[in-house]
């Protein structure tokens, strides 16, 4: 008695005298105080053993320390509290799959900004997934099921929802999954954002992107055939300024034919307009192709070396996404190349699960602080548009969104005055049209 915290004690002595009048087992909690003064809270739990007659002849219990238990049990109240009222304070729907139960707990957003009933029943991720559009249903239920299957922690897709009045916005779900400690997934819990807006921004830009490019392409494309005419002595011969004039239009109207092809390159595969064919291919062929195509550019001054791999020879890829990859990989190891006499290494080659396709230079490299950048669209660094003016700045983030889009990937090695290495990796079963890849690109969303 004497351990037990001063506030406690009345409230044992009570239950004890109580279990002894009624002869009943008892149980509670209390606090008690260490002689270093720290608390502990025990459990404690008995019964009262009694002879024929009735009389109490002990009282027999056992005490518990539950001090750690109960700091646990308190730290997940509050974090439950606290989930609770982030879920109230905000307008985006917030869910919580409980994977046992097969239940899904939704906040109110789902009434407040979905229409949809408050129901004493929860809702179940089937309910969910059959309001999600048809032609994304598949894809969202595939990579939730391979979010379940991989040891991964969050999760990102976007679909369209079906609100109560029928119609569908776009949304963003944001998810992560918790795990017991067999790392078997038990409940999902994430937050689904309306980006109907943004979506609808992003198709006009796209749209305008795109007409605008159209637009463009039919003049300058005259403009190119008539300076052609006009440098090539068509019309009348030309004295040696004007012919000089005439090239630099020409040359001006190439670039800008380029640039808006690499434009209407991207905005095609950014609105989802682009269709992955995946053939089996002659890949080595094809990279033969690009190197003979870009052997005038590099004009005799660095040499293009490759040898063809005959175990990686023949693989499912689409051509033209593939040849622009290389054509962009390989004119940039070109153009970066300012040394007379270097040479530019190619190889294309099955590494383990992988094919593997390397574009070695030795040319002006990438600074440091420019490299975290280059995938970005327009990006270029200082020291190339210092070399060559003439660049868009779209090339590599066009390699990049092909491969996303193909389940394939990106990466480099460099260093600024030595050269730099371009990687690119598919997998073992070449490139993967549209479909096949959406399910599995959630991954990398996430
Ligand atoms: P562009 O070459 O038209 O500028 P890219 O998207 O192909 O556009 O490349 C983006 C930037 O990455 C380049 O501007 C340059 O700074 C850098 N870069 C790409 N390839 C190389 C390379 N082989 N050597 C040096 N820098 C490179």
């Amino acid at each position: 008695m004497q351990l037990i915290h001063p506030d406690d004690r009345e409230k044992v002595g009570s239950i004890i005298n109580e279990a002894y009048q009624t002869k009943q087992s008892f149980e509670f909690e209390h606090r008690i105080v260490l002689p270093n003064k720290k608390i502990r809270i025990l459990h404690g739990k008995g019964k009262v053993i009694s002879d024929e007659a009735g009389n109490v002849k002990a009282m027999l219990g056992t005490s518990q320390d539950i001090t750690e238990r109960k700091k646990a049990d308190q730290a997940l109240h509050r974090s439950d509290e606290r989930f609770r009222a982030v879920s109230a304070a905000t307008s985006d729907v917030v869910y919580d799959i409980d994977l046992q139960t097969n239940t899904m707990w939704f906040n109110d957003a789902l009434n407040t900004e979905y229409n949809y009933p408050q129901r004493r029943t929860l809702y179940t991720p089937d309910w969910r997934l059959n309001h999600i559009h048809a032609d994304d249903r598949e894809r969202v239920k595939a990579s939730i099921e391979a979010l379940l299957d991989r040891q991964d922690k969050t999760w990102v897709s976007e679909y369209r929802f079906r609100l109560h009045d029928g119609t569908y916005i776009d949304i963003r779900d944001r998810a992560f999954v918790l795990r017991d400690t067999d790392r078997k997934p038990i409940r999902i819990i994430g937050s689904m954002l309306d980006i109907s807006q943004q979506k609808e921004l992003e198709r006009a830009k796209d749209k305008f992107i795109s007409l605008v490019s159209h637009q463009l392409r039919t003049p300058l494309t005259s403009m190119r055939l008539l300076t052609e005419m006009l440098s090539s002595g068509y019309a009348e011969e030309l004295t040696v300024s004007q012919h000089d004039y005439v090239q630099k239009i020409e040359s001006s109207t190439v670039r800008m034919i380029h640039l808006v092809n690499e434009i209407l390159g991207v905005s095609s595969i950014e609105t989802g307009r682009l269709n992955v064919r995946p053939t089996e291919t002659d890949v080595c062929a094809l990279i033969q192709t690009q190197i003979d195509e870009i052997t005038p550019l590099a004009e005799q001054r660095v040499k293009i070396t490759y040898t063809p791999d005959e175990t990686a020879r023949t693989v499912t890829v689409d051509p033209t996404l593939f040849s622009q990859i290389v054509h962009n990989l390989l004119t940039n190891a070109v153009r970066y190349t300012l040394r007379d006499g270097a040479t530019i290494h190619v190889s294309f080659q099955k590494v383990r699960e992988e094919y593997i396709l390397t574009v070695q230079d030795h040319g002006i490299g990438i600074p440091m602080e420019a490299q975290p950048h280059i995938f970005n669209g327009f990006y270029r660094a200082n020291n190339a548009i210092k070399a060559r003016g003439d660049g868009t700045g779209l090339g590599l983030y066009l390699i990049r969104l092909i491969l996303d889009m193909t389940g394939g990937k990106i990466w480099f090695k460099s260093q600024e005055g030595e050269g730099s290495t371009f990687y690119v990796s598919l997998p073992s079963c070449g490139m993967m049209n549209n479909q096949m890849n959406k399910a599995i690109i959630q991954k990398t969303q996430a």
